[in-house]
């Protein structure tokens, strides 16, 4: 049998690591940390810094494919590991997704829409991107932030210092706020044979800056602007010679879809496909890294609602499970702290 690396021991790790198992594959997962919600599931783990090429090389010597549930790594990293094997998705598509200016360019370059932006590294940089954009704008730190963490909103032009001084005055992008009706995420697969397979787009909603629930289906908005989501992506796909899943986040405004940001991986936006789709996001994932001929991604019910089990809420599991139509994932965090992805739940509308 041939063995799957991952970079990175979260759930998403441990979603991969479980359809890995399905499909007879060992994982192999490396992480900074000694265990994590993955451990639960892989045979093997290394626990190494990022940072740490000679572990990296090595880790990448004892496995068939590397893959990755945390795009956030030195590009130095990426270069160690395609270096040493076989890297998918590959190096070039990781780059772009974990840099915030480098995406939105990107996906620009292509034809797509995006809030105004600009590149800001410093108070001044701030304060001139702010007049040319206007003050109504998002703060982001180019690189590592997710679930809204390295985020600052603001609202009026005395607002720089205390946004600047909040993402910890680091190379960042000023983004116009998006007025917007919906958010959905367009969630692809890109066989090793260049075949695209879509899932049905999601209606997303986020709750401080973290994503809450998706939805299917998505309303007529959402329908009737995936298929130019849809038509973007795949470009952004086929640039990159992408194999595996990738997920693209848009906002619906009255101008169309409007790009947010990308994932070189599976996706929270993408958890309803366990269940309700034929083939969820993680195997199609496994089958692309693998070579294998991707599922089908067609819709498994009527509907479909995804629910983030986020800090407490993960202790309404015995409720959750008292209806007997939810199906409840946990990902074995041991501490449930405000804000943490602590599980999901999944139910159909047959
Ligand atoms: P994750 O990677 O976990 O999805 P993130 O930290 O990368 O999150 P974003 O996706 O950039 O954060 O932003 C989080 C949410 O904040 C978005 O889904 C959207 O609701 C809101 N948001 C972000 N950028 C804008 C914008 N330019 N205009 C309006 N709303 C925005
Ligand atoms: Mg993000
Ligand atoms: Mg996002």
């Amino acid at each position: 049998g041939s063995t799957i690396g991952i970079l990175g021991g979260g759930q998403l790790g441990r979603m991969i690591a479980m359809a890995a198992a399905q499909l007879g594959y060992r994982t192999h997962i490396y992480a900074p940390e000694e265990s994590g919600p993955a451990a639960d599931v892989s045979p093997l783990w290394t626990c190494g810094a990022y940072e740490d090429a000679a572990a990296l090389g090595a880790f990448a010597d004892s496995v068939d494919v590397v893959t990755y549930e945390f795009e956030n790594i030195d590009p130095a990293a990426v270069d160690t590991l395609a270096g040493h094997g076989l890297v998918r998705p590959g190096a070039g598509a990781l780059r772009i997704a974990q840099d915030r200016l480098a995406e939105k360019r990107f996906v620009q370059q292509l034809g797509g829409l995006t809030a105004p932006f600009a590149p800001v590294d410093s108070l001044d940089d701030l304060e001139e991107a702010l007049d040319e954009i206007g003050s109504r704008a998002i703060l982001k730190t180019n690189r590592m932030g997710y679930d809204g963490k390295g985020q600052a909103r603001l609202s009026e032009p005395g607002d720089a210092v205390g946004a600047w001084n909040a993402i910890g005055r680091q190379p960042a992008i000023l983004e116009g706020f998006v007025t917007f009706a919906q958010e959905f995420s367009v969630i692809l697969a890109r066989g090793a044979d260049g075949e695209v397979r879509f899932w049905d787009s999601p209606a997303n909603v986020h709750v401080d800056g973290i994503l809450s629930t998706s939805m299917l289906p998505a309303g007529p908005l959402i329908e009737g602007q995936a298929p130019a989501a849809r038509a973007l992506a795949g470009q952004v796909a086929d640039a990159l010679d992408y194999v595996g899943v990738l997920t693209l986040e848009f906002f619906a405004s009255a101008d169309g879809p409007v790009f947010n940001e990308m994932a070189p991986r599976v996706h929270n936006s993408g958890h309803w496909t366990t269940e309700g789709a034929v083939t969820s996001q993680f195997e199609n994932h496994v089958r692309a890294i693998c070579g294998l001929p991707l599922g089908d991604t067609g819709l498994a019910a009527q509907g479909v609602v995804m629910r983030n089990l986020i800090g407490d809420q993960a202790h309404e599991w015995r409720d959750i499970l008292s209806d007997p139509a939810n199906h409840l994932h946990l990902y074995g965090k041991r501490e449930a702290r405000p804000g943490r992805k602590m599980g999901h739940v999944t139910r159909l509308m047959l």
